[in-house]
């Protein structure tokens, strides 16, 4: 593969800031808003956002069958907190009839830090199987965190709370990668180099 195009779903969410990190990461972008915009992708980018809007306008715009056949048929996606819960196969506190892309055999648990920490940021640690470990500043903003992984999913990253917890904040299954956290928006490109490692390998 030459230069890879890496696809940012571009109907809601921080589209600019994903499409910098992942530019300045050696890759081509593009904006996906329709069908036709799926074709000739390397991979997809879901942002952070609202994972229920993100849905409905993705059913409004035609996009969320199509979106949900190229991730079934194989297409590498990363999805960074609303993303993450959009390429989840379980939710828990999504809202009436919310469907997910899926892709990740895992239960998300919407908002689960609490409204008293809506926003805060947290040393993770990662440990992918492809790569280095490495310690990650993650920026946190009304996240989920995956509350349970099935057989094939890799636990790449874990957060220590300060209450002593520790939860999942980053998975994997093949090409499909996602954070319960915000990398787009810190100006670290280590996570965005993951995944387009990921895409490169095919
Ligand atoms: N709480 C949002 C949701 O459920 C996700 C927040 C985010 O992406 N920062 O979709």
């Amino acid at each position: 593969m030459s230069t890879p195009t890496i696809g940012v779903f571009a109907l809601q969410g921080d589209v600019r800031e994903h499409r910098a990190m992942l530019e300045a990461s050696g890759v081509a972008t593009a904006a996906v808003r329709r069908p036709g915009e799926l074709s000739g992708l390397d991979g997809i980018v879901l942002p952070g956002g609202e994972s229920t809007t993100m849905y409905k306008l993705a059913r409004a715009f035609e996009l969320f069958e199509p979106l949900r056949a190229a991730v079934r048929d194989g297409l590498p996606a990363f999805g960074t907190c609303a993303g993450m819960i959009m390429l989840a196969d379980h939710i828990e506190g999504g809202i009436a009839g919310q469907e997910t892309i899926g892709g990740l055999d895992v239960v998300v648990r919407r908002n689960a830090f609490g409204r008293q920490v809506d926003s805060f940021e947290e040393v993770v640690t990662f440990e992918p199987s492809w790569s280095d470990a490495f310690d990650f500043p993650a920026t946190f903003i009304r996240a989920p965190w995956v509350e349970k992984v099935g057989d094939g999913v890799e636990i790449v990253a874990r957060a220590r709370l300060a209450d002593g917890g520790v939860r999942i904040v980053a998975v994997r299954r093949g090409g499909l990668l996602a954070t319960s956290f915000h990398p787009e928006i810190t100006g670290d490109r280590r996570i965005h180099e993951l995944f387009v490692d990921l895409v490169r390998r095919g």
